[in-house]
């Protein structure tokens, strides 16, 4: 029997799968060029238009899928890329040189397919250009299909799947069938990079930052993948798979423990009410938030609605988007946060060497103010409801701000004149994930009516820690100090100024910062929808003396270790032997 292997890596999404292996792999298509006798040329045409209506009949299964459960509006892109497989001028084209040229399909269909985005890469027309990721993508599905290849996409992994790859792009992981894949692992990626949240946001269990995973692992393997303990096990022992049923056992009665909670208040024990809500990125999530017992949308990470349909989604799409999700929470609040384009979540062919550091988020929809108009202006027509407000990802400089509401002015003298009714009274805020916004937080604070602060963000620049980075995600912590002072501090100046002050990073959703944020304050906290229930549990336990006491000791040490060896400890006081406290 083969030897039980262990592979580490980071435990970035709770949950026990046990599954069987589906490597993605990104490999390139090799195309080979081979003559074909003029009898079997009719054969050749005809293999050609099968892998033409075996692609369309992927592409209509992969949208009825999308429309189901990620909106219609995400499925979009499918229709034109179905469009695009019975474009007549290339299927004519290319039967036509199959004929004249005497060649296999694979390499004709290859080289007018080329010719074509060639040329419509060179168009004035920003949205041709944009069309050839399209076309090269419908292309690839059509030559795998031709050479008989499997793994096309993420999206055809088949049920009972744990994913394995060296990465997965927070596009990709998007499209993941959470019915199929029971489980991720990947090779690179940190705690809070987006395609961990992703995972999170589709309650999958994942491990990432995996050394060498793909030179150990094989297609087909049965293993085990632990997203609590951030390990995947291949040729698991009997012994193993009996601890692992143990652990399934436990799990589903944990979960059921909580349950509860769900349906009652943020209150701590001596009755401080705390707002309590979600982290979504796709609309559908909605579901989860109200499951789980979130009394709003803290923050609607709106760039996935352009990851996942590629390109610009028109002031419509978006519309009707925000409308329907104000629609569906009313009259709880929901926080649509502008594009947080860049960063881990590429969106251009614009390539940087410091993406973290370079044209992400507001500095995007600030250069581009048609753009960031359109959105501006679908968010706007959506207040109607009553219960949106708006926020800025990624602010570093006053001038952002005021720019911002420049911007923000003229959409609503537009809107006006063209007698669209909106929210006049919205709530603007910003989010607080950069050193000079939270150095800056009480300058700040006067021009805004909110700060959420994004932890994730905040931790990877004030530590200088890329947070999609594995081999430095060991120094990835926000517990450190100087995140907990900054943390502190933009609390504070909010108060200060008369503001509320949120966190919506991933700290939020630690059950050991919890007494921490209310002994500093916090108003507001919004995490994944599944972590609402364990963070109700936790913080209905503790009185905000207590949480004072904690928070004001924690401050006092050197380091991330000392802070969390005093929080495990105190909390431990609370609740001996509790998972997920550890
Ligand atoms: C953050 O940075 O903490 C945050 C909530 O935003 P995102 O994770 O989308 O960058
Ligand atoms: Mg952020």
């Amino acid at each position: 029997m083969a030897k039980e292997r262990i592979l580490k890596g980071i435990a970035v999404s709770k949950g026990i799968s046990q599954g069987t292996v589906f490597v993605y792999e990104t490999k390139e298509i090799k195309v080979v060029q081979t003559p074909v006798p003029s009898m079997y040329l009719k054969g050749e045409i005809e293999r050609f238009l099968d892998a033409l209506e075996k692609t369309k009949q992927e592409l209509t299964n992969i949208k009825e899928r999308i429309n189901k459960e990620i909106g219609a509006d995400f499925a979009q892109f499918l229709d034109a890329q179905i469009l695009m497989l019975r474009d007549r001028e290339i299927i004519e084209t290319v039967k036509k040189r199959i004929k004249s040229e005497e060649m296999n399909a694979e390499y004709v269909y290859h080289r007018v397919l080329d010719e074509y985005a060639r040329k419509l890469g060179a168009s004035k027309d920003q949205y041709l250009r944009e069309r050839v990721a399209d076309i090269w993508d419908v292309g690839t599905r059509v030559l795998r299909n031709l050479l008989d290849m499997t793994h096309a996409s993420v999206i055809d992994v088949p049920k009972g799947s744990v994913l394995v790859a060296h990465d997965i792009s927070p596009s990709v992981a998007a499209l993941i069938n959470p019915d199929n894949v029971l489980g991720i692992a990947i090779e690179v990626g940190g705690r809070t990079s987006h395609t961990a949240i992703t995972a999170r946001a589709l309650e999958i269990p994942a491990v990432v930052g995996v050394e060498g995973l793909l030179a150990r692992i094989e297609n087909g393997e049965r293993v085990i993948l632990d997203g609590n303990r951030g390990i995947l096990i291949k040729n698991p022992t009997p012994g193993r798979n009996q601890f692992y049923k143990g652990e399934i056992r436990k799990e589903v009665e944990y979960q059921k423990m909580l349950s509860p909670f769900c349906e009652l208040p943020a209150k701590t024990r001596d009755g401080r009410q705390l707002d309590i809500s979600a982290n979504i990125e796709f609309f559908v999530e909605y579901t989860h938030a109200k499951k789980y017992g979130a009394m709003g949308i803290g923050l609607f990470r709106t760039e996935f609605l352009y990851l996942t349909r590629r390109g610009n989604p028109s002031e419509e799409e978006q519309f009707r988007v925000y409308n329907e999700l104000a629609k569906k929470m009313e009259p709880d609040p929901v926080i649509i946060r502008t594009y947080d384009l860049g960063g881990d979540k590429i969106f251009s062919d614009y390539h940087e060497a410091n993406p973290f550091l370079g044209w992400r988020a507001m500095r995007v929809s600030l250069d581009d103010l048609d753009f960031f108009k359109i959105q501006l202006r679908a968010i706007l027509r959506a207040s109607v409801n009553r219960n949106i407000r708006i926020m800025y990802p990624m602010i570093s400089t006053f001038e952002e701000i005021k720019k911002a509401k420049i911007i923000f002015n003229e959409v609503k003298k537009e809107l006006k004149k063209e007698k669209v009714d909106f929210d006049d009274h919205i709530q603007v805020g910003i989010m607080v994930e950069t050193p000079s916004a939270a150095l800056m937080s009480s300058h700040f604070a006067a021009h805004v009516d909110f700060f959420s602060i994004g932890s994730n963000d905040l931790t990877q620049y004030v530590l200088a820690v890329d947070r999609g980075n594995e081999r430095v995600s060991h120094l990835f912590d926000h517990f450190h100090p100087a995140v907990l002072r900054l943390i502190k501090q933009v609390i504070d100046a909010g108060h200060k100024a008369h503001i509320w002050v949120g966190l919506c990073g991933e700290l939020a959703a630690d059950p050991l910062a919890i007494p921490l944020l209310i002994g500093f304050g916090i108003d507001e906290l919004s995490m994944s929808p599944v972590a609402i229930p364990k963070a109700k549990m936790v913080l209905r336990a503790l009185t905000v003396q207590e949480c004072e006491e904690i928070a004001a000791k924690a401050l006092k040490f050197r380091g991330a270790v000392e802070v969390k060896k005093f929080l495990r400890r105190a909390i431990r006081k609370k609740f001996p032997g509790i998972e997920g406290i550890k």
